[in-house]
């Protein structure tokens, strides 16, 4: 990887994370050197959980050294390897209580001494607690530096002499943490994010994914989703004024029919039937139906209101019939049949 793309890729980082920080929370560079002691094999998080009851108890060497080694190994329970580095716990702060006076050394010779505590976690409390340049290479650190292209290297040692090498002096404080961010969200172990990266044009991993962006953890993917909602925003606005300038051609349909026929496209009008949303569509069905059901129930009112008139018709006609037979029966005396026979 040449220098240039060097340079844009921590740029780019720097921009979406000014001050980067380690997820271990601490108060100390005491906290700090044992947290990282207990984060061997184990998530930041779990040490995080374990360390909130241990750091109240015991802040210090002294304290910790009263609290015991049983004491310490229960706070520490949940984290693997918990009996060992309960052990290399109490020897640490033995040693700092006797030979520093209590206080985490600053130097790499005198942290690489203490139990339990390597090259990496002399370089991440060098770093973070002391701010010295220091590049504590762990497997993410070592996946996105041979991935990208940023510092091949066969083994931790290589890759840590690597980015001490090529990594931008501006950027060299910072640069681990960086890394780690990106090796824990982004360019994971599996399946890396490349549809997420934000530094996928300078990547030069061959095997990059082709997987649609999630639209999670990058400052870009936040840009586009930003600039999705207010072109979303915009559309909508234009739907609602197209609406209220071209009322008057919906004729009677209510303003609450015409809200809801607002189309995402940015098309109001009833005509434009390609174009609709399926709200719009849900909106103009139910309109159809109620048209429907009015006519309906004219027709049913026009057909009751005929049936009425054949029915008075016929009650009129018998009416008038009986009305007949009445008045032969006066002229005739009561001789129906006869009578009616003869007319
Ligand atoms: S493009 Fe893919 S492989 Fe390269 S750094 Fe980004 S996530 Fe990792």
């Amino acid at each position: 990887m040449n220098p240039k793309k060097r340079e844009q890729i921590f740029a780019y980082w720097k921009a979406a994370n000014p001050s980067p920080k380690t997820e271990l929370r601490y108060n100390s560079p005491f906290e700090l050197l044992i947290s990282v002691l207990l984060s061997a094999q184990a998530t930041d998080i779990s040490v995080n959980n374990a360390t909130k009851g241990l750091y109240a108890e015991a802040n210090t060497p002294a304290k910790m050294l009263g609290l015991g080694e049983a004491r310490v190994r229960h706070h520490i329970r949940t984290i693997g390897l918990f009996n060992t580095k309960a052990k290399n716990v109490i020897k640490t702060c033995q040693i700092l209580h006797d030979q520093h006076d209590g206080v985490v050394p600053d130097n790499r010779e005198s942290l690489e001494a203490l139990p339990g505590v390597g090259r990496k976690t002399a370089n991440v409390v060098l770093n973070t607690a002391f701010r010295q340049i220091a590049m504590a290479v762990d497997t993410h650190i070592f996946r996105v530096s041979n991935r990208t292209g940023l510092a091949p290297g066969k083994d931790v040692v290589e890759v840590e002499q690597k980015l001490l090498k090529f990594v931008p002096a501006d950027y060299l404080l910072d640069a681990h943490h960086w890394l780690i961010l990106h090796g824990r969200y982004v360019c994971v172990a599996r399946k890396p994010k490349c549809g997420d990266c934000g530094i996928a044009d300078l990547c030069e991993f061959k095997q990059k994914t082709t997987a649609e962006p999630t639209g999670k953890n990058t400052a870009s993917s936040k840009n586009k989703r930003k600039k999705r909602v207010s072109a979303i925003r915009s559309t909508r606005s234009r739907s609602l004024g197209s609406i209220s300038t071209g009322s008057s051609s919906l004729g009677s349909r209510s303003s609450g029919d015409s809200l809801t026929g607002i189309s995402s496209s940015g098309s109001s009008s009833p005509g434009n039937s390609s174009s609709r949303s399926s709200q719009s569509s849900g909106s103009s069905a139910k309109t159809k139906k109620k048209v429907q059901r009015k006519k309906l129930a004219n027709k049913v009112l026009l057909a009751d209101s005929k049936r009425i008139d054949v029915k008075t018709q016929l009650a009129d006609k018998k009416q008038s019939a009986a009305k007949l037979v009445l008045v032969d029966k006066k002229k005739t005396g009561g001789k129906l049949k006869p009578s009616n026979k003869k007319r």
